[in-house]
C-alpha cells in the first residue's frame, strides 16, 4: 500500500503506538490500516442459556467486550480453523 484510501496521503509502514505489528499509517489523516483477510470464523458460546463474550485484552479497543471469532494475518500459513481454536483455549 503506497496511499491512503481514505484521503489519498503516502502512507508509512510502522508499529503504531500500542501496537506490536508494523502497519501502513496515513499521518495526515491518522487511519491505521489493517491487512485483514476476508474469510472469517467464530463461535458463539452458550452456557446455562447465555452467550459468552470475551473482553479483550489488547488494543484496539482493550476492556470492550467482544465475540469470539479470532483473526487471522493475511500471511499465515496455518488452516484457518487453527486460528479458532487459539481463540477459545
Ligand atoms: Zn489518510
Amino acid at each position: 500500500m503506497k496511499f491512503c484510501p481514505n484521503c489519498g496521503a503516502s502512507v508509512t509502514l510502522k508499529v503504531p503506538a500500542g501496537d506490536s505489528l508494523p502497519r501502513h499509517v496515513c499521518e495526515a489523516c491518522s487511519t491505521i490500516h489493517y491487512a485483514n483477510p476476508k474469510m472469517v470464523i467464530g463461535c458463539i458460546p452458550e452456557w446455562e442459556s447465555r452467550i459468552l463474550l470475551c473482553k479483550r485484552a489488547i488494543e484496539p479497543r482493550r476492556g470492550s467486550a467482544s465475540s469470539n471469532d479470532p483473526w487471522t494475518r493475511s500471511s499465515s500459513t496455518f488452516p484457518l480453523f487453527a486460528g479458532w481454536f487459539r481463540s477459545i483455549r
